[in-house]
């Protein structure tokens, strides 16, 4: 959504309206422009009840002539610093479209101030722009789960692998080898983002508790792959949680639900620890590998979950966590992890 300085582009979000709570969900954007200059309005219209409409106008502001105030970081820290600082205006936004929707608001517009060079865009029409990500991220397929609008990065800072599942397959480790040897200037970060509620892990989940049903995947080359290379993060989840919580989980009815998500951290922070691997394989300076989980209830990025989502720390709604550089550490990693899940979903503390 970036027009030139003299033009004004107008993007129509139409929203209806779901059962709960309002939400910005089912949006059918109508793309129209005009001529004027410096602002982008985005309005979003929809309805907080059944007769009533509203349209919150989002301006995005900027001025062509201002000094940019982008500053590629110089290490991994000030590169994990970009990333939080952004994810923490994404938390703001969304949670500043949820009050404006359910408490009131909307009619007073919501002005975001861009930075042009910060956009990653060329500024003069001539020529293309230098590729300068400053991290690599594997992210899930999932398209509630864009990896550059979660970290809220402009183009030109984020290279990034999507694959259902986020797993490490050849193609992928191609990508990163591309990225690390031709882009090693810029790159000081590495990120494995999964997500609640994947579909590709569920699907492994699934096929862990009643393999009767593995016929129909194993004649399907592409999802066996997938539903193989998850396998050993659910195997994993599965005896975390049981050493959590004791043999008798497998009857809890919520045990399913705790072992989805248990395999989503472990799954993230497998593939992390193999990207680890390859990546001193590699003897690349871009070492430092980091991995979380996005939460689609909260929109927290977290490498261990929170026991009680309802309590957990806005401040620290970014918390990325080191791959694991050991069996140990990993083995430490998943009774954490299992921890919390039994906490939350179990209701059970571990002994
Ligand atoms: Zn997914």
């Amino acid at each position: 959504m970036v027009s030139s300085p003299n033009r004004r582009i107008y993007h129509t979000h139409s929203c209806e309206r779901t059962r709960g709570p309002p939400n910005l969900v089912k949006v059918r954007p109508v793309v129209f422009a005009g001529a004027r200059k410096s602002s982008i309005v985005v309005k979003l219209r929809y309805f907080v009840d059944e007769i009533q409409e509203i349209t919150l106008d989002l301006i995005y502001r900027y001025d062509p002539l201002a000094p940019s105030k982008w500053q590629p970081p110089t290490d991994a820290d000030e590169a994990l610093q970009l990333l939080h600082d952004g994810h923490r205006r994404f938390v703001d936004f969304v949670g500043n479209m949820q009050q404006r929707s359910q408490v009131g608001g909307a009619d007073e517009p919501l002005i975001m101030h861009l930075d042009p060079a910060s956009l990653g865009l060329p500024l003069w029409h001539a020529g293309s722009t230098i590729q300068m990500p400053f991290a690599l991220v594997l992210g899930c397929s999932d398209a509630r789960v864009p990896v550059e609008r979660v970290f809220d990065q402009a183009f030109n800072n984020l290279f990034v692998v999507r694959i259902a599942g986020n797993v490490l397959g050849t193609e992928c480790l191609g990508s990163f080898d591309y990225a690390v040897r031709r882009l090693a200037g810029s790159l000081k970060l590495v990120v494995v983002l999964g997500h609640t509620t994947c579909g590709a892990v569920t699907a492994a989940v699934d096929m862990y508790l009643d393999p009767r049903d593995y016929e129909q995947i194993a004649c399907t080359h592409g999802m066996r792959s997938l539903v193989d290379r998850i396998m050993i993060s659910v195997r994993a989840a599965a005896k975390s949680l049981e050493r959590a919580y004791g043999a008798e989980i497998k009857q809890h009815p919520n045990y399913r639900t705790a072992l989805i998500e248990a395999a989503v951290y472990l799954n993230s922070a497998i593939t992390a620890f193999d990207l680890r691997r390859e990546l001193e394989l590699m003897k690349t300076e871009t070492a430092r590998v980091v991995f979380g989980v996005y939460d689609l209830e909260t929109f927290d990025v977290r490498g261990i979950p929170e026991a009680d989502r309802a309590q957990s720390d806005s401040a620290k709604s970014l918390s990325l966590v080191p791959a694991p550089d050991s069996a140990d550490d990993f083995t430490r990693l998943a009774a954490a992890i299992a921890k919390a899940l039994c906490k939350r979903y179990l209701q059970k503390p571990p002994a």
